[in-house]
């Protein structure tokens, strides 16, 4: 089986993964960091624009600032789909207000808005704050022939 390409999301190193080990909580090579971790990981626009290109396993990003009402009720209904779909997904989130340059260069109308990564592209994305089911249905499209 082919080995899959992971960024590590806290340090932003490129990783290869065997198939047969996602589950097996695989470690970053560079830093130590647990690259399958079941939580949503809060990152920078530049480690998302590397794990972007690189990975071949799906990263949900969820676009979110903090005046934003919806996007923080959403927050733990996203923590719970993050821990559901480990080790065949990664959740993540973007702090818009702080990494201003997001909103330009995803075309970003509206927050929340969750987008899905993978392969070199933006494959999916899903708009408004939405419960812990319909996350991780959004994800499992992009996952479910991969699992
Ligand atoms: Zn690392």
């Amino acid at each position: 089986m082919a080995d899959h390409r992971v960024t590590c999301l806290s340090c932003a190193s490129v990783n290869r993964v065997p198939a047969t080990k996602l589950g097996a909580h695989p470690k970053c090579g560079t830093c130590g960091a647990r690259l399958m971790e079941p939580r949503v990981h809060d990152i920078d626009t530049e480690t998302l624009r590397k794990a972007e290109r690189n990975d071949t396993i799906p990263l949900v990003v969820d676009f979110w600032a903090p005046w934003c009402g919806p996007c923080r009720m959403m927050a733990p209904e996203f923590e719970k789909a993050a821990r559901v779909l480990a080790p065949h997904a990664r959740l993540a989130k973007v702090n818009t207000q702080v990494h201003g340059d997001a909103s330009q260069r995803y075309g970003i109308r509206g927050i929340p808005l969750l987008v899905l990564f993978r392969d070199g592209q933006e494959v999916d994305r899903l708009p408004g704050a939405r419960p812990a089911t319909e996350i991780e249905a959004f994800a499992r499209r992009h996952t479910a022939e991969r699992a």
